[in-house]
């Protein structure tokens, strides 16, 4: 989060569009508060997306499209990784952003099998709101204080609540239900 991957996403798809391809961004539609018509980057970067609720509408949107951009791609279901493949044997190219980690740390939705399986990765590095070094943590903030590591997953990022932080800097939350399972 906060690590410019949004900035990324847009940026090779309108590459794909200056060379001519038939681009497509999908998102998935989580926060219709949010700019449904678009992707937007923390930094103001825009382009024009669709929204798609599972991986089967990100396949049937896609179809025909040359480039097609994903962004979110973990919240989506686990069988996005089967709907990018499809899209690749149909000549596609695909490019992907998500976050690895989920608050608590864990391994969010398919991005490890994506990770595995993509010919290309780049990992991106935010900033640590703590110290200023380099970043690859989402911490969630609850009135201020670390996020029960029992609390929703799904909570679209919002700068009062999340904060990119460094392994040092995180701050694991606690919640009742663990703390009685670890003794
Ligand atoms: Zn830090």
């Amino acid at each position: 989060m906060f690590c410019g991957k949004s900035e990324e996403l847009i940026r090779r798809l309108r590459r794909a569009e200056i060379a001519g391809q038939r681009a497509l961004v999908v998102k998935p539609l989580i926060d219709d508060r949010y700019d449904v018509g678009h992707v937007v980057s923390h930094a103001g970067a825009k382009m024009r997306a669709v929204t798609a609720t599972s991986s089967e509408e990100v396949r049937r949107l896609a179809k025909g499209y040359d480039a097609i951009g994903i962004d979110e791609v973990q919240f989506f279901d686990l069988g996005i990784t089967d709907a990018i493949g499809a899209l690749i044997e149909d000549g596609a190219r695909v490019v992907a952003a998500g976050l690895a980690q989920d608050f608590r740390g864990l391994p969010f939705g398919a991005m490890p099998t994506l990770l595995c399986v993509a010919e290309f990765v780049d990992k991106l590095e935010a900033v640590c709101h703590r110290c200023g070094g380099p970043a690859t943590m989402t911490q969630r903030l609850v009135d201020g204080e670390p996020a029960p590591f029992g609390g929703e997953t799904i909570q679209v990022g919002a700068l009062d609540s999340y904060e990119a932080r460094c392994r040092a800097c995180f701050q694991p939350g606690v919640d009742a239900a663990r703390l009685a399972h670890t003794g």
